[in-house]
């Protein structure tokens, strides 16, 4: 216990803004603003008396402690346990790869998808037993299978098999189960539809906004309108399985980078209540064609922005509609609750919180990872389903060295940076990037779209508009706990 009447800083990153505020952020992402005056003042205070009235709201947050050091300490701790849970349950999400082949051919494909009638890259009964019985070896208490590909649906009697034999484990296991089939929705058969209704399973798919920025990227291979597919078959399934059975996401290229706003109107025209307004990643087809697709990430920064402004005048008017990947870092700022989503963990959620499971039985701890491998580099495998236990799989070299690798807390710059406890790693796309796991984060396109998205998260929140906070808590508690924006397709 400290000695009486003394004061000690608890550990925490700062951040000067614009004017004279400085902003204050502790290791469990707790938050507050005041200036450059009472920050020199909390550095150079030795007693709570020196504090005045910046005292209770530190101490509340803590940032300082005095006599009850000990407990702060723990309270600290308790609150990193809360939000490290996911960490204790291990792997939740458990993306299988049931075919390769797919009926689309986009040009920022990071499957690296085969022509439906390709040979040889579907998943066979005996792996997806295997596979099964890997996922409910895992001890976390909830599991999710995303079915993914290629068009998992044109493999349609494996997801059957999965779906079944999942749910007879799970009679003993008694896991929270979840299932979501990841579409292009180019395919709907009735049976399909019941069998989902029966299952409680849902879908998850892309929508690139109005028919020609759809076809223009998201070909269909028989050359036909991908888009007019998509919307006779979401209507079908929505009426045939529920109306909220389908999610979307949007994949962002160059030609529709600067048409957010009109995209967002699409998607509420077609029913939908969030978006989740996604990037361009660096595999498969997308690095062959990153010339005509991409941009640089300070546009992208740009444009989610204005986006995220859109979106709040639409809400303060009256319609309900979210942007998920906002919905998830709001939810870490604003609440003391585990986020599980993989692509933004201190350490990596790579293997830990997702792993795929690709149509051989290989497993990856990451979808970039089973990309990886399809684009020549195996550097990510983790073993095969067909050979290896769960302990074997999990337990080896590689997920020793990724969570070893992938602290941020230790990361160079990202040690130091006011946003660490609400960014990630993502080691396998640095390794893509830089060619190592680490990677050169500071300056990357990951850090400058974390860091521009955040300032301006941030920027609102000092703002403290009323209503502002209240669409970002409508985001949070209506639809925020759902918390793990689906992969897509
Ligand atoms: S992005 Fe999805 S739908 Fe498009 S080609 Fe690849 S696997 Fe098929
Ligand atoms: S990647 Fe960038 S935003 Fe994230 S912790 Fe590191 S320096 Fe900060």
């Amino acid at each position: 216990m400290s000695a009486a009447g003394t004061l000690t800083l608890l550990p925490f990153h700062f951040k000067k803004l614009g004017g004279d505020r400085v902003l204050l952020v502790n290791l469990n992402g707790e938050f507050t603003l005041i200036d450059e005056g009472q920050f020199s003042q909390l550095l150079e205070a030795r007693r709570p008396g020196d504090l005045g009235s910046l005292y209770f709201p530190l101490k509340g947050r803590h940032f300082i402690a005095d006599d009850d050091l000990d407990l702060a300490i723990e309270l600290m701790a308790v609150k990193m346990r809360s939000k490290r849970a996911y960490m204790r349950d291990f792997t939740a999400l458990h993306m299988v790869v049931i075919t390769a082949r797919c009926s689309c051919m986009c040009d920022y494909c990071q499957a690296s998808s085969t022509d439906p009638a390709s040979k040889g890259f579907d998943m066979t009964p005996e792996v997806a037993e295997k596979v099964v019985e890997v996922i409910f070896d895992s001890p976390s208490p909830g599991v999710k299978i995303e079915f993914q590909g290629g068009e998992p649906t044109l493999n349609w009697p494996i997801i059957e098999l999965i779906v079944k034999k999942a749910e007879k484990l799970n009679r003993k296991k008694k896991k929270y189960l979840d299932f979501v089939v990841c579409s292009n929705l180019l395919h709907a058969e009735e049976k399909w539809a019941k069998f989902c209704r029966e299952h409680r399973m849902a879908f998850s798919t892309s929508l690139d906004g109005p028919k020609e920025l759809h076809d223009l990227h998201r070909r269909s291979r028989d050359n036909g309108s991908s888009y007019d597919r998509f919307v006779r078959n979401l209507a079908f399934y929505r009426r045939s399985i529920n109306p909220q059975s389908c999610s979307a996401l949007l994949t962002i290229t160059r030609d529709n980078i600067t048409r957010l706003r009109e995209i967002i109107d699409h998607y509420l025209g077609m029913g939908f209540r969030s978006i989740f307004l996604r990037g361009l990643n660096p595999y498969g087809f997308a690095v062959k064609n990153r010339d005509h697709l991409g941009y640089p990430a300070r546009e992208f920064v740009e444009a989610y922005r204005d986006a995220l402004e859109y979106l709040i005048e639409l809400n303060m008017k009256g319609t309900y509609f979210s942007e998920l990947y906002a919905e998830f870092l709001l939810l870490r700022i604003l609440t003391p609750f585990s986020t599980g989503f993989v692509d933004l963990q201190s350490p990596a959620g790579a293997g830990i919180s997702g792993a795929v499971y690709d149509y051989n039985g290989e497993v990856y701890p990451a979808d970039e990872g089973r990309m990886l491998a399809r684009m020549g580099d195996k550097r990510f495998l983790m073993g095969n389903v067909l050979h290896q236990s769960h302990g074997e799989i999990f337990g080896g070299p590689l997920l020793r060295e990724l969570v070893r690798e992938s602290c941020v807390e230790m990361l160079p710059m990202c040690a130091q940076c006011v946003y660490q406890p609400y960014c990630g790693a993502d080691p396998v796309r640095y390794y893509v990037e830089r060619g190592d796991i680490r990677g050169r984060r500071p300056g990357s396109e990951f850090c400058t779209k974390n860091m521009g998205i955040l300032d301006y998260l941030f920027g609102k929140l000092i703002e403290n508009d009323e209503r502002v906070m209240e669409v970002f808590w409508s985001w949070i508690q209506r639809e925020g706990f759902r918390c793990v924006p689906d992969e897509g397709k």
